[in-house]
């Protein structure tokens, strides 16, 4: 029946929709503008310099858009909006109120969902599948449960009162473009702060598209600000003196660099940065599920995922079994459009970062490493990786130790409890982990000793709106989602 549907939908695409690819998702329903400019006080505005970078879709290489770039001027203009908008309005409205406005922008978000998906895929490659049933659901419900706690912050702060820090400087990173945006604006409204946002620089559309969505919901001007940029765009909000929190989230490089400029200048800052987790299959898992959750740690979003499982540690009596049964299953793998819904890998989001993927690559075999790569056949324009695993590697190998960033994963074998938790723990990170097994006993173990923000136990990948998420060690400072999200952007009294 699944096969009649897809065979149906291919055979008449191309026929009748010229826009639609082979099993592909039809672009002719999004809106898009040739040049976007910066959102600044509730309205589109050219950058007082007048630049303009483009943006490009990486599975063709070919440019969808050009997006201003703002220079030091325009993150002048954009604070002090934002900083008259908390003055004036926002920390001044009753708190139902604010909560009314992000209700409504979770709305809208969710009525646009198929165009945000969409756009979401072109701009940064990602596959279409996962854009549609994880990046924008997921967004818009955290709109909606940051919404629901913007009257109730009594309950969150028990005996406490919750005041807003003022104006809040964000910054976030191409990996999950929208997603990130949601998780930087929802908590900071919903706790009455105003802010300025800056989107990465390969992946500025879906956060212009959620500035007409604000526009639409009718925010008050100022409340949020976006404004595009590369790394030097940042860098003037991050050096702002009239900002009064820094939210990043990226890599740990720019992290300590942030935290540097920020030492000593009163603004609070919370960090969300990189990761290299331990996937842990022990004899007793169930075999099959692990390969999935192996494919899934890895794989998805092409890899570039904070949180991916990058580092797999397999038991010895079952490692023969997991490795054959993993490069079977990555022979299944379709790489490619990433608007084709049947995609599975979709493009890697730029050139640069193939470029660092490419790199450790080749120093992984430099290092002795034996690789093993699906026989996919790649798409000769744009930018493409085949999924990669590497065997015959230690914990001192560079991949090993070091986030790639791609779909690339370093297999390590042990043989007890104790050694694999010490494996675990021995990288610099701590974002997140996993672990395969039917023994209650093993997960409670093994949770409570590897010291990461977040553990998956029989499962990898699963995010919510309510669930904090936020690393140990290199990993980062503070957490998002949940209640402990809130807790950045407030002082309580
Ligand atoms: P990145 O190079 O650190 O960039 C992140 C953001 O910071 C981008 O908007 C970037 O602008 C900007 N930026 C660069 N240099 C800056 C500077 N000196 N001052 C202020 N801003 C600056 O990271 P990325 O390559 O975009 O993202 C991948 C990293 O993010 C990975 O390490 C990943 O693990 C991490 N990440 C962490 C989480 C988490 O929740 N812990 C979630 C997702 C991703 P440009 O885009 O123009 O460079
Ligand atoms: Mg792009």
């Amino acid at each position: 029946m699944v096969c009649f549907t897809i065979c149906i939908n291919k055979s008449f695409a191309n026929e009748l929709a010229p826009n639609r690819n082979k099993s592909g998702e039809s672009t002719d329903h999004i809106q898009l503008k040739d040049r976007y400019d910066l959102f600044i006080n509730g309205e589109f505005v050219p950058g007082v310099e007048g630049r303009y970078f483009d943006t490009i879709n990486p599975s063709n290489e070919e440019k969808i858009a050009e997006v201003a770039e703002a220079g030091k001027a325009d993150i002048d203009k954009a604070v002090s909006s934002a900083r008259k908008a908390y003055d004036k309005t926002w920390s001044k409205m009753l708190p139902k109120e604010r909560g009314k406005y992000i209700f409504r922008i979770a709305r809208l978000l969710q009525e646009s969902a198929r165009e945000f998906s969409v756009i979401e895929s072109m701009d940064g490659g990602k596959p279409i599948r996962e854009s549609r049933d994880i990046d924008v659901p997921l967004s818009s419900a955290h709109f909606f449960y940051y919404a629901g706690w913007a009257d109730k912050l009594e309950y969150a702060f028990p005996g406490r009162t919750a005041n807003p820090l003022g104006v809040a400087g964000q910054i976030i990173p191409w990996n999950f473009p929208l997603l990130m945006a949601a998780w930087k604006l929802a908590p900071a409204l919903a706790t009455g702060n105003t802010l300025v946002l800056k989107p990465a620089e390969t992946t500025p559309l879906t956060a212009m598209k959620l500035a007409e969505v604000i526009q639409e919901a009718d925010l008050p001007p100022g409340v949020v600000n976006i404004v595009n940029g590369a790394g030097e765009t940042g860098k003037f909000l991050v050096n702002h003196g009239d900002i009064d929190k820094i939210a990043f989230t990226g890599s740990t490089e720019v992290g300590k660099y942030i935290m540097k400029s920020v030492a000593g200048s009163g603004k609070k800052y919370t960090l969300e940065l990189g990761g290299k987790a331990a996937n842990i299959i022990f004899e007793d898992a169930a075999i099959d599920q692990a390969v999935e959750g192996i494919v899934n740690a890895i794989f998805f979003n092409q890899g570039h995922v904070c949180c991916a499982g990058s580092r797999l540690y397999v038991q010895e009596g079952v490692a023969e079994e997991v490795i054959s049964k993993l490069q079977k299953r990555m022979e299944s793998l379709i790489v490619g459009d990433p608007l084709d819904k049947n995609t599975d890998i979709g493009a890697i989001n730029s050139k640069m970062q193939l470029n660092k993927i490419k790199k450790y690559v080749k120093l992984g075999k430099d290092e002795g490493g034996t690789i093993y790569q699906s026989s996919c056949p790649l798409p000769e324009k744009g930018y493409w990786f085949a999924p990669t695993i590497f065997t015959d590697v230690s914990q001192s190998n560079r991949i090993v130790q070091e986030e790639i960033f791609g779909p690339v994963l370093a297999i390590q074998t042990f043989r007890t409890v104790d050694e694999v938790i010490l494996k675990a723990n021995n990288s610099p990170y701590g974002l997140s982990g996993g672990l395969w097994t039917d023994k209650g006993s093993k997960i409670f173990k093994v949770t409570q000793d590897i010291r990461a923000g977040v553990i998956w136990a029989n499962t990898f990948n699963k995010f919510d709106p309510a669930s904090p998420f936020g690393g140990y060690k290199e990993s980062g400072v503070g957490s998002e989602g949940g209640i402990e999200g809130l807790s950045g952007y407030v002082n309580l009294v």
